[in-house]
């Protein structure tokens, strides 16, 4: 067995017990991506000489650890937490401090942040191991990866196929066993779509509960950074580490943050389960389908009280969000204007200059957004756009917390289908655009969300979401972290050689 296979919980065991060192762990994860990456694609840019000077550091700190195991992470002293010595992956859209954070983008190619994003800076002083930065769609906007300004992520499943998007370079990633876990964002689906996509567990924090500091904006009343692990267990561990107020971010909620691993139990019984009818309507895959139904079986026979819901506003979620989505993305990229920030086009005059640059370095999709936003926020449009979608927002909430009164949770599937073809899409905007029905109405609402694997259709994984109130991310994990007790659908891996 190759050591990146580990999950993080085994791995920060084996790295306690001294059975194997961060530099080991470390140099197997890079062995994959030297391997495995030219096929999978799912970096941007790779450290190993700084992921494995960050494993000879952790080792030191390992040798000087007298605990035998270890202790929940939020009890840890800094550099003791279970992350110590694990090497993981970021999406290219969180900033890091001397490492170039291109956000997939011609316009950001060459850009080298002086700061940390907060969630790196957690993460650093646990002693973790940055392998690198992963490919996603250009500012995070698409459900495929195909609109990185670079290339295409391949998903490891079936190398024609999509990864999902926009994080498709941090699941891919994962699902090849290039590294043990990765941050990804979501800001309408990015994160459980993907994980959905690859077989592997993603979570989307409750809006507020972790920083965003330090990752680039695209929708900012949406964006959420969260992470893709192979379990729900390490899922627990790595929002241990990254959740919590930070006053550098004032969205960012000032509540404490629980021991999520206090919450993995191997029970839901009486648990209040609700089924959202309007979940399963026309458009999704029958396969996909039969795996969500078999998964909320399974609960109803470990003791869950199933029941069905409406939110009858769900089919207006996707409307609302490109109408939202793309306003908040026109304002927060007129900042790459050939001034401040990377590509800068030689021009005659400052507009020559800012046209030429924006017309160099965005693609296709991006430019597509900047022009819808600016459309629905302009004068005479703004009030019958803009200012009905936040109330159409509204509505969307307040269904769910209407559903929340009679159900501690949601099951969903994550993703109308499974992963489809490389180039399928790619020339229709709302097709591509329909794959998100599922996952953006979350968002919308500021919930968390999780998705986790459930089993195959036509050989490609299924993905089954659990959704919770907001803030309460415990109730999410024990459900994913029950099923997962008697499944073993998240153990499956593809076969890459
Ligand atoms: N696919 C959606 C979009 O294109 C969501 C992206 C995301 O969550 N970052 O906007």
């Amino acid at each position: 067995m190759n050591l990146a296979e580990l999950t993080v919980h085994e791995a920060s065991r084996l790295l306690r017990q001294r059975q194997i060192s961060s530099v080991e762990l470390t140099s197997a994860a890079l062995e994959r991506i030297e391997r495995l990456d030219p096929r999978v694609k799912a970096f941007v840019t790779v450290t190993p000489e700084l992921a494995l000077e960050q494993a000879r550091a952790a080792d030191k700190a390992l040798a000087a650890l007298t605990l035998p195991s270890p202790g929940p992470a939020r009890t840890a002293n800094a550099g003791e937490g279970e992350l110590l010595g694990i090497p993981l992956a970021l999406k290219d859209v969180l900033v890091t401090e001397g490492v170039r954070t291109t956000c997939s983008s011609k316009i950001l190619e060459n850009y080298v942040p002086v700061y940390d994003g907060t969630v790196i800076g957690r993460l650093r002083s646990q002693g973790a191991v940055f392998l690198g930065k992963t490919n996603c769609d250009e500012f995070a906007m698409g459900s495929s990866t195909e609109n990185s300004g670079f290339f295409p992520t391949h998903n490891p499943w079936d190398l024609e196929t999509v990864p999902g998007g926009s994080s498709g370079g941090s699941s891919a990633a994962l699902a090849a066993d290039e590294c043990l876990y990765s941050l990804g964002t979501d800001t309408g689906g990015s994160i459980r779509q993907p994980a959905a996509l690859c077989g592997v567990t993603g979570l989307k924090p409750t809006y507020g509960r972790v920083s965003r500091y330090g990752l680039v904006a695209f929708a900012s009343s949406l964006d959420q950074i969260g992470p893709f692990t192979k379990d729900a267990e390490d899922c627990a561990i790595v929002l241990n580490a990254i959740a919590g107020p930070d006053g550098q971010d004032s969205t960012s909620v000032d509540r404490p943050v629980p021991d999520y691993r206090q919450a993995l139990r191997d029970d839901v019984k009486g648990l209040r389960i609700g089924i959202p009818r309007e979940y399963f309507g026309a458009g999704i895959e029958p396969g996909v389908e039969r795996c969500v139904r078999e998964a909320i079986a399974l609960l109803q026979g470990l003791g869950a009280n199933i029941g069905e819901c409406s939110l009858p506003s769900t089919d207006y979620a996707l409307d609302t969000y490109y109408i939202i989505a793309p306003a908040e993305a026109s304002a927060n990229l007129a900042r790459y204007d050939g001034i401040r920030y990377g590509l800068s086009a030689q021009a005659p005059d400052i507009w020559s200059q800012y046209n030429a640059t924006r017309e160099a370095g965005f693609g296709s999709e991006v430019k597509r957004r900047i022009m819808l936003g600016t459309y629905v926020l302009s004068a005479g449009y703004y009030d019958a756009y803009y200012l009905k979608a936040q109330k159409v927002r509204t509505l969307i909430k307040q269904e769910f917390d209407r559903a929340f009164e009679r159900f501690d949770v949601l099951l969903a599937p994550t993703s109308p289908s499974v992963a489809f073809k490389i180039g399928e899409k790619v020339d229709d905007p709302l097709a591509m655009y329909l794959n998100d029905v599922l996952t953006i109405p979350v968002n919308m609402a500021g919930l968390p969300g999780i998705s986790v694997p459930c089993g195959l259709s036509n050989g490609l994984p299924v993905g089954l979401q659990i959704i919770a109130k907001a803030f309460d991310e415990e109730t999410i994990l024990r459900v994913a972290y029950c099923y997962q007790q008697h499944t073993d659908f998240h153990t499956a891996r593809p076969s890459l050689g």
